[in-house]
């Protein structure tokens, strides 16, 4: 939300909402209601006891109860042009910034389900839509490739990479210098908007070991909001891998919310 512009599928705001101001309402909102905030990064965790103990940047606090909603960080290329055009034409997020290339030239980079479905989603704003892989091979599935090939909107760059984003004087996405994987060739190519669709890496790093997670790092959840350790609850991005909105990661902070308070309620154990 702080990374994105205007939100415009939040419900109750029919004109839409900036992101960071989103938050910022969001923050506010809970503060009226005694919540109190403790910035910081949890460094250390130990679930295994109770009270649970968390580190935050060294410092251990205790707390009976925990719901985890440190989200997904979309993956990004790297690239030094990308980071500093993000906003600007460079998104990882089609749902929330697709409307803002009405018409214009869009590319998105990858080969998964995200790519194809991003790419397709964005073929509703943009005159045309390219989508850039590193390989000939896709690792969406057949029927989202499918689906992605029947577009005629969408045209295909295989085995190639993307050196840099071109941003212009106005500090806006103007183009793109790619580099076939093949024989090295570079070339330039003109887009408004570039989606990165290459993964997400859900942060629960802090956590492995300790609540049960799946291949890719995601929480596995065992029914409602519950995680595997009692008292321990998931929220948002960090156990979903399919919605990926506000409304829906809203939705599971206040499932998990009252999971937490009827946990606390019964004794706490
Ligand atoms: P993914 O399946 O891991 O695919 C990531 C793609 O990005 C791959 O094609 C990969 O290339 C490419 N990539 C990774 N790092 C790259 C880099 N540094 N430079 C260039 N390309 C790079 O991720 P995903 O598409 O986000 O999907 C994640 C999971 O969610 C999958 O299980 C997927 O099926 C699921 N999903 C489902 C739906 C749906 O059913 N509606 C929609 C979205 C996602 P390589 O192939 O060469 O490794």
């Amino acid at each position: 939300m702080s990374l994105t512009t205007l939100v415009e599928n939040f419900p109750g705001f029919p004109k839409g909402i900036n992101g960071p101001d989103l938050v910022e309402n969001i923050k506010k909102q809970a503060l009226n209601f005694g919540a109190e905030y403790r910035p910081g990064a949890i460094v250390q965790a130990d679930l295994s006891h109770r009270p649970l103990r968390l580190s935050i940047d060294g410092e251990w606090i205790e707390a009976a109860s925990l719901i985890v909603a440190s989200g997904a960080s979309a993956r990004w290329l790297g690239l030094a042009s990308e980071q500093k055009l993000i906003g600007h034409g460079v998104s990882s997020c089609a749902t929330c910034d697709g409307f803002f290339h009405r018409g214009k030239k869009i590319m998105v980079v990858g080969g998964g389900d995200s790519a194809m479905e991003e790419a397709v989603f964005l073929t509703r704003f943009g005159s045309e839509v390219s989508v850039v892989h590193r390989r000939d091979e896709f690792r969406a599935s057949k029927i989202m490739l499918d689906r992605a090939r029947a577009n005629p909107k969408i045209k295909w760059i295989t085995s190639a990479a993307v050196e840099e984003v071109l941003g212009g004087a106005e500090g806006v996405v103007t183009g793109v210098r790619l580099r076939s994987l093949k024989d090295g060739r570079t070339w330039e190519q003109a887009v408004d908007g570039f989606f990165v669709a290459i993964g997400h890496i859900p942060n629960t790093a802090v956590f492995k070991g300790q609540i049960e997670l799946d291949d890719d790092g995601y929480i596995v959840s065992k029914g409602g909001a519950r995680t595997s350790v009692a008292g321990v609850f998931h929220a948002g991005d960090v156990q979903d891998r399919a919605y990926r909105q506000a409304i829906t990661a809203a939705g599971a902070g206040c499932m998990a919310a009252s999971e937490a308070e009827r946990f606390l309620e019964a004794g706490g154990n």
